[in-house]
């Protein structure tokens, strides 16, 4: 049976350019960066490459760019590192209540060290609103930190009018921007973010590798303590080859991403419009223009998305409940409950992404399928019953 892989927002194939570019760093070029000889040189040489790389796609300068080990911990340097140096000059953070757990758990900690913080609604689109930013910030705001796109829902928040409010309030902006760095183009000055978060494994790079872009004057205090690597900002000898990979990763990027994002788009909308229309008792979550081109979320009432999920598995359908994080537990997504969607819908959501080697018939595939998986389920599920 072919499986009909459709979770490219929890995870992507490494991309193989990108593990053709990788190989040499394990086996020839194994040096370690801080080396003085050859070996080493060739390795710090590949990081600078690859920092150009990554550099070129968000459009920030090279010395900018600060590898980290993921995107977790990209979150948690851009939060951490800006709040506990400024605890004296204030100690409030405003966040959205449909961020990763990555900055949300972050705040979690900080609250519990004498930060508060406000956790801004959503819509029902699950978008935030810049004049709720605008009217949280008090004297005490040190950071503000709002996704650019959201990973289970696929709205794209309006960042940077975010920005802007954050410039004029001269309060530093931390976006995270895992789910869109890679898929649709993003320009930190445009942005007028001062930290942005990216995770190579997002975006056909490999697992294990992300980045921290720090607007140059940018005061963080570093993350990680030891050795001087990345200019002292964060210790521990670099991840070479997952580097290397990243910096290719976004090089292919920089050259396939505006094509990609048409064609996913069109696939995303197909699906949509024959999940809605070919099945009854079915919403879209999430916005219906600003959303990310891969990301297709639907509720389909009265069965749990859980059993759907299995059912397409054995139908070789590869999809998600929500984040790849949160999927082990039962609980509706906390994105689904921020944006108000009731229980009976927030239990019955799915998550379809697409990418780069998603076909027509892939999704034609998907649309053959479901709507029998869920008449299925239906006939045994006591909410449907009760419905009636
Ligand atoms: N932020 C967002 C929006 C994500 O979707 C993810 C991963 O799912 C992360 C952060 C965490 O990235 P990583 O898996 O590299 O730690």
């Amino acid at each position: 049976m072919k499986r009909i892989y459709l979770d490219y927002a929890a995870t992507t194939p490494t991309h193989p350019e990108v593990m053709k570019a990788m190989l040499p760093y394990f086996t020839d070029s194994f040096g370690n960066p801080s080396s003085i000889h050859s070996f080493g040189q060739e390795a710090s040489d590949a990081i600078e490459k690859a920092r150009n790389q990554v550099a070129a796609l968000i459009g920030a300068k090279s010395e900018e760019i600060v590898f980290t080990g993921s995107g977790t911990e990209a979150d948690n340097f851009a939060v951490k590192g800006v709040a506990l140096p400024r605890h004296d000059k204030g100690n409030h953070i405003i966040t959205s209540s449909i961020e990763h757990h990555a900055v949300l758990e972050t705040c979690k900690f900080l609250e519990k060290h004498g930060f508060s913080v406000t956790y801004l609604p959503v819509d029902g689109y699950g978008m935030v609103d810049p004049n709720d930013v605008k009217e949280a910030i008090t004297n005490r705001t040190i950071l503000i930190s709002i996704m650019h796109a959201n990973n289970e829902v696929g709205t794209i928040e309006p960042v940077a009018e975010i920005g802007n409010i954050a410039r004029e309030a001269e309060i530093y902006f931390h976006t995270d921007a895992v789910q869109v760095v890679g898929h649709i183009p993003v320009d930190v000055d445009k942005l007028n973010v001062d930290l942005l978060s990216i995770s190579a494994h997002k975006l056909y790079g490999p697992k294990g590798i992300g980045v921290l872009y720090i607007r140059k004057g940018t005061r963080v205090s570093s993350f990680m303590h030891g050795g001087s690597q990345e200019g002292g900002r964060r210790a521990s000898t670099e991840n070479v080859p997952a580097i290397v990979g990243l910096g290719k990763a976004a090089e292919i990027a920089r050259q396939e991403m505006l094509e990609e994002a048409q064609k996913l788009t069109v696939l995303r909308d197909k699906l949509i419009e024959g999940i809605l229309k070919g099945i009854e008792h079915t919403q879209l979550n999430g916005h219906p223009v600003m959303r990310l081109p891969n990301n297709v979320n639907v509720s389909i009432n009265y069965v749990e998305g859980e059993s759907i999920l299995l059912n397409l598995d054995l139908a070789g359908i590869c999809a998600s409940t929500g984040s790849a994080c949160s999927s082990s537990d039962l609980e509706p997504s906390h994105i689904l409950v921020a944006m108000g969607l009731p229980h009976l819908q927030a239990h019955g959501s799915l998550r379809f992404s697409s990418g780069k080697w998603t076909t027509e018939d892939d999704i034609n595939q998907v649309l053959n399928v479901l709507p029998g998986i869920v008449s299925k389920l239906r006939a045994m599920s006591p909410l449907m019953k009760t419905s009636r």
